[in-house]
């Protein structure tokens, strides 16, 4: 026999009313909100979701069992940055993007694109290895000695991930995605505004 799964909405009674402060994926702003509305499994009775409203903009937030926030927020991590080549302003929102989707192993690897990429449009010949682009940005004063420490874990991290197909942590891909933002203010962000 085939069982058919039944889930079912209801409203939270008062009592059964559930607070979580979380921040809100719409508006972005840190609430405490309040259950709604939950779904449950009919045959167990099981909670499966619970839906939050939104004390500042009203939108519904989705919790399920899992503890994620759905949906992920719509706001990207990090900041904009002005006057950037469009190349390189669309893979910087597409590193930003796989941050908020908790890819990191693309953080990172697009992180180390955008550096030849980078290095490419300040000059650079084409078809250099990694190492190259990166001693061509140092060369050129866009890095200092002071970040190749940075810059060299963010190349030790891309090698071992090609290698061993490794989970890449939140914190290498943060680490990655802010030495990315400072470069870009150094190269397109602080010029143009000195102008
Ligand atoms: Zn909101």
């Amino acid at each position: 026999m085939i069982s058919i799964k039944e889930w079912k909405w209801e409203k939270v009674k008062p009592k059964d009313k559930k607070e979580e402060t979380l921040c809100c994926p719409y508006c972005n702003v840190k609430v405490r909100a309040t259950s709604d509305t939950r779904i449950f499994d009919v045959d167990t009775g099981a909670i499966k979701y619970q839906i939050f409203k939104c004390p500042e903009c009203y939108m519904p937030i989705t919790i399920g069992l899992d503890g994620i926030i759905i949906p992920p927020s719509q706001f990207l991590p990090f900041e904009d940055i002005q006057h950037l080549p469009v190349k390189i302003e669309k893979m910087y929102r597409e590193c930003r993007k796989s941050f908020s989707s908790t890819c990191y192993y693309s953080v990172i690897m697009v992180a180390r694109t955008m550096i030849m990429h980078i290095a490419a449009d300040l000059g650079a010949t084409s078809n250099l290895k990694f190492v190259e682009y990166i001693d061509y940005l140092e060369n050129e004063g866009y890095i200092s000695r002071h970040n190749r420490t940075w810059v060299d874990k963010i190349r030790k991290l891309g090698n071992q991930y090609i290698h061993e197909l490794d989970e890449a942590t939140e914190e290498e891909a943060k680490l990655a995605i802010v030495f990315i933002k400072h470069l870009l203010i150094n190269v397109y962000e602080l010029p143009q505004m000195a102008q």
